[in-house]
């Protein structure tokens, strides 16, 4: 089965992970725009971060088989930061129109503070604006009151909320945001918050309509496999097939290819892995390592193995 993770931020991964995500069939993922563990002081960090994302993020992926897209936003903890957030702000519209940016993300509340609502806000009437889908990061603290929030506000401002992805839900909020006809994503933490067995049983509840699975692998104790493990352990448990694929592949392409810039042909028909082409005169390989090259369609035939 195909797979998307539609919110991991492999910035902080390893090329084992893009290994072992391509092995279990991701491919493609999402990374959204997000915090880094800790604050940024200047406003050039936060446009080399972007920058990464839209470029040697998306070639590293490429060298692995994986399709790589990204959100661009300011997250709810820097908005907190005002002078940062200004110049953020001022970058965002040049980036969120760059190609493989699916939406503008991860953004709502952290503390929901007014500075966090007041960039919420303008986020969301730049996604207006340009047309893109809006990924939500709901807070971990006071969890059901902030997501509540970020869908009222969202309504407030005129937005579909077919264009909106709700990330972070849990038992508590998913049936809100299905109800009132957001995307209801669910990242899987391991040991966790939303393990996998207990999103099987939220699917048995609700099946597959607008839900969608990711990991949110970071820096943190997360799992790039939170896609993989969830759909083979749906399917043990009896969860169908259909529902399955729906949660862990056609919904995030359906929400997320509102943008124009996800389509199943990236994937269907993607170009050779070739580990001997460079990126801005730089290359994943390290001394004297053999490059792995590889035709489209070799892929899955075989067990992936690079020396
Ligand atoms: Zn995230």
């Amino acid at each position: 089965m195909m797979l998307i993770d539609p919110h991991a931020h492999m910035i902080s991964r390893t090329t084992d992970d893009y290994q072992a995500m391509a092995d279990a069939g991701v491919v493609a993922l999402i990374e959204p725009a997000f915090w880094v563990g800790q604050p940024r002081t200047f406003v050039g960090t936060y446009v080399d971060y972007l920058s990464t994302i839209v470029g040697w993020e998306r070639f590293r992926a490429g060298q692995f088989g994986i399709r790589h897209y990204c959100t661009v936003g300011l997250n709810s903890k820097e908005a907190n930061n005002e002078e940062l957030a200004e110049g953020v702000m001022d970058w965002l519209p040049r980036f969120a129109l760059k190609e493989g940016v699916v939406a503008i993300g991860e953004i709502g509340y952290d503390e929901q503070t007014p500075l966090e609502d007041k960039y919420f806000r303008s986020q969301l009437e730049l996604a207006e604006e340009l047309n893109l889908p809006v990924m939500i990061h709901t807070p971990h603290r006071d969890k059901k009151r902030g997501t509540s929030r970020s869908m009222d506000v969202c309504e407030e401002h005129g937005i579909d909320p077919g264009m909106v992805i709700v990330d972070h839900n849990n038992e508590e909020t998913v049936a809100e945001t299905l109800q009132r006809g957001f995307w209801a994503g669910f990242s899987i933490y391991p040991s966790t918050k939303m393990g996998n067995a207990r999103m099987v049983e939220i699917l048995r509840q609700y099946g597959g309509e607008r839900i969608i699975v990711d990991s949110a692998c970071d820096w943190g104790i997360s799992d790039c496999l939170g896609v993989a493990k969830t759909a083979q352990l749906a399917l043990e448990r009896g969860i169908p097939k259909e529902t399955v694929q729906k949660v862990c592949y056609q919904n995030a392409l359906d929400a997320y290819g509102q943008s124009g810039q996800m389509k199943e042909e990236d994937w269907l028909e993607p170009p050779a892995i070739d580990q001997r082409t460079l990126f801005e005169g730089n290359s994943i390989l390290r001394g004297g390592r053999e490059p792995h090259i590889e035709e489209p369609g070799d892929r899955r035939q075989r067990n992936l193995l690079i020396e």
